[in-house]
């Protein structure tokens, strides 16, 4: 089977996408290829993140590959965190503080409509392509629900009436703004000879 490097390490992230990509390709993290790099992500969109990360380990690696950059936009909240959704409680802060702090700022507020994006940046035969997908949503006033991670227990897709958290991986993958960039990764992947 080809292999193709995915420009993370984050175990629910590899899981997601090994899951709709992982039939056709042998999805290899940046730990496989011996990268334990902190990559910097200091651009200002989810494109230029996904892409500053593709780029360094075909940079510095010479692997094909592809990067995620995911932001959650809230509407109350001015589309924050956005691009700073992973450091949205202080630069070292776990998701646990993220979504303690979001249910803060929310609290009491009926405007709760919010939505996740990722950028999917992909690096293959020399062609940089750029693959995204949203999921609608609100952000609810309690965390419910055990699977996925980061702000999963707090996202209420539109018309599930369950949080992320809620549903098995297949659920979300249908849906989120992950498994959709992915979709579309997949139908590039397969367009290629
Ligand atoms: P990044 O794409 O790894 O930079 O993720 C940005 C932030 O969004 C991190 O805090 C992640 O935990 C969170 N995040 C990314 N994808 C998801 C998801 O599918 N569900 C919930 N939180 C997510």
């Amino acid at each position: 089977m080809k292999q193709l490097v995915f420009a993370s390490n984050n175990p629910h992230k590899l899981s997601e996408i090994r899951r709709i990509v992982g039939a056709r390709f042998e999805i290899l993290s940046l730990a496989d290829i011996g990268c334990h790099d902190d990559i910097p992500e200091t651009a200002d969109t989810l494109e230029g993140n996904a892409l500053i990360k593709a780029r360094w380990v075909k940079e510095r690696y010479g692997y094909d590959c592809f990067a995620d950059d995911t932001g959650l936009m809230v509407d109350a909240l001015d589309g924050a965190p956005g691009v700073m959704t992973a450091r949205f409680a202080g630069e070292h802060c776990t998701p646990a503080d993220n979504v303690a702090l979001l249910l803060r700022k929310l609290q009491g507020n009926p405007l709760r409509t919010a939505r996740f994006s990722t950028v999917i940046a992909l690096i293959k035969d020399g062609r940089e392509q750029v693959m995204t997908g949203t999921v609608e949503g609100e952000i609810a006033t309690e965390e419910r629900g055990t699977d996925g991670f980061g702000y999963d227990p707090i996202f209420i897709p539109e018309g599930t009436g369950k949080t992320f958290a809620e549903m098995g991986p297949d659920a979300k993958n249908e849906i989120s703004h992950r498994g959709r960039a992915t979709a579309k990764l997949l139908q590039v992947l397969n367009a290629e000879k």
